[in-house]
C-alpha cells in the first residue's frame, strides 16, 4: 500500500534538519525526517563543539545532535534511516524515493548538508580506509605514537590536528599557502602545540603505498620542487561539497552545486525549502545551520497554511 501523503518531509539529520524537525513537529506538522545513511550529519565527526551557545564547557558533536533528535521526537517527529536515491519535485505532491519505498509530501525541507572533499590525486582512493581519512574523531585512535599529516589550512584542519595530538607523537599540517584560513583562536592553539609542525606552500601530488600507507609526494608551490614525506596516516580537511546531486535539473544550483536561495530559505520550487550547509558556502556553522532549519520550518508552515 502506498504511504499516505505527509505534510512535510525533511531530508537530512544534522543541526539544520533536526532544528527544522523540532520547529515543524512542535507546530503540529508531524514531519518525517529521512536521516541519511550516517544520521547526525557533520557534528558526528567532531570531537568537541565549543561555540554552540548554551554549552559553556563545550559539548561532544554526537551528544549535541542526539539531544536535538530527542527534542524533535518529543514533539512527534518520525525518523527513517536511508539515503534518498531519487526525488521528483516537478509536480505536487513531491515524491521522495528511499531504496524501494516511495514517500509523498506537500512540502519539503532539504537539509542534506555537504560531504568532505578529497584531494583527487593518484593513490588516494586506493588508500582510503587504509591510512587516508577525512575524520580524525573516527580514526585518530588508530594512530597512537605514530606520525600523521593533516592537509588544509582552515578551521577543520587545525581542529583535526589539535585533536590528533592526543594520540600521535607528531602531527604535520601541510598547507598549500603560507597563511592559514582558520580562526585566530585555533591558529594560536595549533601554533603553540609542541607536537604540531607546519609545512608551508606544499601540495600533495601523490599518496604512496600499496597495502599499507607509506607517505606522500609533496610539491613546493613556490619552487616546484618535489619531496617525499613518510607518515603513518593522512587526514584530509580541505572543505566540503554540497549534497545536491539528486536535485540537478530540478532546483536552481550555483556553479559549485549549492542550492540557490531567495528570502533565506526558499528555493526555485515553491514548497521546497532549504536549510544548512547544502545552501551555505560561507558560514557553515552548527548554529547557522540550526537557525536556517528554524526559518525553513516556519516558512514551510506558512506555505502549507496558505495552500489549505
Ligand atoms: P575551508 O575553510 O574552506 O578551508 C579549506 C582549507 O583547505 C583551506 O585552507 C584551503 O586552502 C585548503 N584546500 C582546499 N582545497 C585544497 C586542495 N585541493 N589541496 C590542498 N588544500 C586545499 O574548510 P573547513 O576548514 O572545512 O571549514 C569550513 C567552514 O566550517 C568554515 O566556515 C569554518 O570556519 C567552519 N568550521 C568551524 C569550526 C569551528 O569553529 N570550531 C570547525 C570546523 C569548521 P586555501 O586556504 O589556500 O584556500
Amino acid at each position: 500500500m502506498p504511504e499516505a501523503i505527509k505534510k512535510l518531509i525533511i531530508l537530512g539529520s544534522g543541526p539544520a534538519g533536526l532544528t527544522a524537525a523540532i520547529y515543524s513537529a512542535r507546530a503540529g506538522l508531524k514531519p518525517l525526517v529521512v536521516e541519511g545513511m550516517m544520521p547526525g550529519g557533520q557534528p558526528m565527526g567532531t570531537s568537541m563543539v565549543e561555540n554552540f551557545p548554551g554549552f559553556p564547557e563545550g559539548i561532544a558533536g554526537p551528544e549535541m545532535v542526539s539531544r536535538m533528535r530527542k527534542q524533535a521526537e518529543r514533539f512527534g517527529a518520525k525518523f527513517i534511516v536511508g539515503k534518498v536515491g531519487k526525488v521528483n519535485i516537478k509536480k505536487k505532491p513531491f515524491a521522495i524515493f528511499v531504496g524501494k519505498r516511495g514517500y509523498r509530501a506537500e512540502a519539503l525541507i532539504v537539509a542534506t548538508g555537504a560531504d568532505p572533499r578529497w584531494l583527487e590525486v593518484p593513490g588516494e582512493e586506493e588508500m582510503r580506509g587504509r591510512g587516508v581519512s577525512t575524520c580524525a574523531t573516527c580514526d585518530g585512535f588508530f594512530y597512537k605514537d605514530k606520525v600523521v599529516i593533516v592537509i588544509g589550512g582552515g578551521d577543520s584542519a587545525l581542529e583535526e590536528a589539535i585533536f590528533l595530538t592526543h594520540f600521535a607523537k607528531k602531527v604535520i599540517v601541510v598547507h598549500r599557502r603560507d597563511k592559514l584560513r582558520a580562526s585566530k583562536f585555533l591558529q594560536k592553539k595549533a601554533l603553540e602545540e609542541k607536537k604540531i609542525e607546519f609545512y608551508w606552500n606544499k601540495k600533495v601530488e601523490e599518496v604512496l603505498g600499496r597495502k599499507k600507507l607509506k607517505g606522500v609526494v609533496l610539491r613546493d608551490t613556490q619552487t616546484g620542487e618535489t619531496s617525499e614525506l613518510i607518515c603513518d596516516g593522512i587526514f584530509i580537511a580541505i572543505g566540503h561539497n554540497p549534497n545536491t546531486q539528486i536535485f540537478k535539473n530540478q532546483l536552481d544550483l550555483d556553479q559549485k552545486g549549492y542550492i540557490k536561495v531567495s528570502r533565506s530559505v526558499e528555493t526555485s520550487v515553491p514548497g521546497v525549502f532549504v536549510a544548512g550547509d547544502v545552501a551555505d558556502p560561507q558560514y557553515k556553522q552548527a548554529i547557522t545551520a540550526a537557525a536556517s532549519g528554524c526559518m525553513a520550518a516556519m516558512s514551510a508552515e506558512e506555505f502549507l497554511a496558505l495552500e489549505e
